[in-house]
């Protein structure tokens, strides 16, 4: 029997019976993604309390607060085409739907045959006119983040009356035939709620799930986490597997994002996605686009665009040096030191010698940012681990915050180095355009 927030939602979003899956098709075929990535602006009508983004949102002051022009996105847009070879796009905010020119953005996109997926709370979306408006500009899908249900999801959020936009805009999609996918949080409130959001997702007919650990990535490395607002991984393995299961029964795919092997079931671990799983999921972002459109001059919207870096070219970092040092002294929480890493990854793309192949750049890549940039680490029992090289173990500030004894070493009868071993054996849900060019040799 479905609980009482369940039903509301399935109510509000015209869900009552399980909608058929008919735009995506499922797939085995893996290739490295082609995605990129754009951050148009740190604005948002909502105010979830793990955000990345939080303080960059809160501060209107902040360089990367305010949207960006339209041509300063159409000119980054073109260069993920031209450059980076990626056919698909993440548009993100903020909150993308509150930036006026995104129509014409999405418009041109598809004339220059890059698919735009926007990464949405919805709240927008709950008029149905502007879900066609984005239709008829050429939206391939909508990623949504549904966080919760009810008043857990208005609490989460900060703003009553959220829930209801949100399941009255599931309704709109279903209703305007856009595809969409499912992004949420493994936050402490969510966590009694993730079998509903499993079902609701089902009747909905979304293509994919997502379920993302509550990640110590970009603002949320400021101190604002602890033992109080992070669940600890038991907690979310106690109920992450019936969730799984509910999903790979009714055929939507499911990945579960930056969180150990050992943390779910044997029959789940084909949808754990570490860094070194992320490039062959297609509706992930791509390594060489994403270390370009992440760096500063990129995401702030008045500052001119960087260049990509040509192969073999070196970076010069003397011009940058001056504009990094006074970012960094005017906000302090963004440091430095990570805009200097972000430079390191993207040096990389620029200097790797031409005898590396393309999937051995990803893996060095991979490693880099979990090591270096997210501050993964692996705890004592790791070493235990046949999984270890394709695990990037725990969130950095973990251990510090819960002890290391969670840790369950896999073994597999020798340690393996595939970073698809498990991953390999998952269907995925794709985009028709998206399976011609993954399944052409
Ligand atoms: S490497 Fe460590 S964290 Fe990852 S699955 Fe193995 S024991 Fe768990």
């Amino acid at each position: 029997m479905n609980s009482p927030v369940l039903e509301q939602a399935l109510e509000l979003a015209s869900a009552s019976t399980p909608a058929p899956k008919t735009a995506y098709v499922p797939t085995l075929a893996k290739k490295i993604t082609r995605r990129g990535i754009l951050w148009l602006g740190q604005t948002c009508n909502l105010r979830c309390h793990f955000c990345y983004f939080l303080d960059r949102i809160e501060d209107e002051r902040h360089p990367e607060h305010a949207f960006m022009s339209l041509d300063k996105a159409k000119e980054i847009c073109r260069t993920l085409v031209d450059y980076y070879g990626n056919n698909s796009i993440d548009l993100q905010g903020g909150e993308p739907t509150l930036w006026p020119k995104i129509y014409s953005l999405v418009e041109y996109n598809a004339s220059i045959g890059l698919a735009s997926t926007i990464i949405s709370n919805m709240q927008v979306l709950s008029s149905r006119a502007t879900v066609a408006r984005f239709k008829n500009a050429g939206l391939r899908d909508v990623l949504v983040s549904l966080q919760g249900l009810g008043p857990v999801y208005d609490g989460i959020v900060g703003q009553q009356g959220a829930h209801v936009r949100q399941m009255k805009a599931l309704d709109n999609l279903q209703a305007e035939g856009v595809p969409f996918r499912l992004n949420t949080v493994l936050s402490r409130p969510a966590l009694e709620q993730v079998e509903d959001i499993a079902t609701l997702a089902i009747q909905t007919g979304a293509e994919v799930v997502n379920f993302l650990g509550f990640n110590p990535f970009n603002d949320q490395q400021t101190g604002k986490r602890s033992s109080v607002n992070v669940p600890r991984y038991a907690e979310i393995a106690a109920t992450l597997d019936a969730a799984l299961d509910t999903l790979a029964a009714a055929g939507v795919e499911a990945n579960v994002r930056y969180l150990p092997f050992c943390m779910v079931a044997e029959r789940h671990r084909k949808s754990i996605y570490n860094f070194g799983q992320i490039p062959y999921d297609l509706h992930e972002n791509d390594f060489a686009g994403w270390s370009w459109t992440d760096l500063p001059a990129q995401r702030a919207h008045a500052a001119e665009l960087t260049p990509p870096f040509q192969l073999g070219q070196r970076l010069e970092l003397g011009p940058l040096r001056a504009p990094l040092r006074r970012l960094a002294k005017e906000f302090p929480t963004i440091g430095n030191g990570l805009h200097q890493i972000k430079q390191h990854v993207e040096r990389r793309w620029a200097s790797e010698e031409p005898s590396v192949s393309i999937e051995e750049l990803y893996q060095r890549d991979a490693r880099m940012r979990a090591r270096e940039y997210t501050g993964y680490r692996h705890v004592a029992a790791c070493s235990q681990c046949d999984a270890r090289n394709i695990c990037d173990g725990f969130y950095g500030d973990y251990a510090d915050l819960f002890g290391e004894d969670e840790a369950r070493p896999i073994q597999l009868g020798g340690t393996v180095t595939d970073p698809q071993h498990f991953s390999k054996e998952q269907e995925k849900r794709v985009h028709p355009d998206d399976l011609a060019w993954l399944t052409t040799p």
